[in-house]
């Protein structure tokens, strides 16, 4: 078994399967991480932590608690998980280390809220989801996807598109000055007027029965929930990534195209997550308003 250590974090089984069906060694993960680091790190830095984990004979599953016997560096911040009834202690994922700490553990997606810890009533984002109805071609979710920038455009707001490493497209647009509820607000009205721009492409409705083969605009991944981060890798077979992409590429993205594979030649040197991101952006009133009614 091939081990090492970077960042005085010691790396065990990097030549070992990542877990069932991945296609991919445990290296290769780790790799992928430490190579993304510097771009990784920015937009998980201080906010509380949930990661997706494999392990070889189990199902991936999804961790918010830190887990028992991490080293006294690592950072946390107790959070109250409604679901569990109790307090967590959520990783908050400050530097390298940290990063490949959790690499050894085979955490392989890495999930975060638009809020800093300790921050939660300054949101720093809104977020649409974009679920392409079973069977789909992706070609509909960037049908779906440039109804969601008009709706941005004609609001005087402007987002950036990554895939998620699955299925959709996640659209970001980073804000400020706006309480918690405003942003979900907001969020919902961007949903419905990106919908009513096309109603057979589109749909906000939760229900998947009254989908009819429409991509779904999920609007509820504001707010507390999470939404994946740029360039982590998906459990799925080749490790694909959520991958940054700009709006006029956006026709010609599959959406397996980025996976630690061929994420060094396909992602350059710099940030093109960073790079595509607006600069923070106040949320217009009559937007909010009309969110409230939704
Ligand atoms: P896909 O393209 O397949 O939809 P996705 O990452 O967008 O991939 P969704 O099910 O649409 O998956 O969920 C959107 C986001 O909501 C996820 O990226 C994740 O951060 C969060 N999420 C979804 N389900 C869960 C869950 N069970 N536990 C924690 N977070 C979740
Ligand atoms: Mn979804
Ligand atoms: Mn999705």
């Amino acid at each position: 078994m091939v081990d090492d250590e970077r960042d005085g974090v010691r790396l065990t089984s990097l030549d070992a399967p990542l877990g069932d069906g991945l296609e991919v060694t445990k290296g290769e993960l780790v790799d992928h991480l430490d190579a993304n680091a510097f771009r990784l790190v920015p937009q998980l830095a201080g906010r509380p932590l949930s990661v997706k984990r494999v392990r070889p004979g189990q199902e991936p599953f999804m961790q918010r608690n830190v887990p028992k016997g991490a080293p006294d560096w690592v950072r946390t911040v107790p959070v109250w998980s409604y679901g569990a009834h109790r307090e967590v202690h959520q990783v908050l994922c400050d530097d390298r280390r940290t990063l490949l700490w959790l690499a050894n553990q085979r955490a392989v997606e890495f999930h975060v809220p638009f809020f800093v810890a300790g921050a939660e009533a300054e949101p720093t984002g809104i977020v649409l989801d974009l679920d392409p109805p079973e069977g789909a071609d992706f070609g509909v979710v960037v049908q779906a996807a440039e109804l969601v920038r008009r709706a941005l455009g004609d609001a005087g707001l402007a987002g950036a598109v990554k895939t998620s490493g699955s299925k959709g497209v996640h659209v970001v647009v980073p804000v400020r000055g706006v309480p918690p509820e405003d942003a979900a607000a907001a969020t919902r009205a961007l949903a419905a007027r990106a919908a009513a721009l096309d109603p057979e492409l589109a749909t906000t409705a939760y229900i998947r029965e009254d989908r009819h083969g429409r991509v779904f605009l999920d609007s509820t991944r504001s707010g507390s929930s999470t939404i994946v981060a740029a360039y982590s890798p998906r459990i799925r077979p080749g490790l694909p990534v959520s991958a940054p992409v700009a709006w006029a590429d956006l026709p010609s993205v599959r959406p397996g195209d980025v996976t630690v594979r061929t994420a060094p030649g396909r992602l350059g040197d710099g940030d093109p997550w960073a790079a595509l991101l607006p600069d923070p952006q106040e949320v217009p009133a009559d937007l909010v308003a009309e969110g409230h009614t939704i």
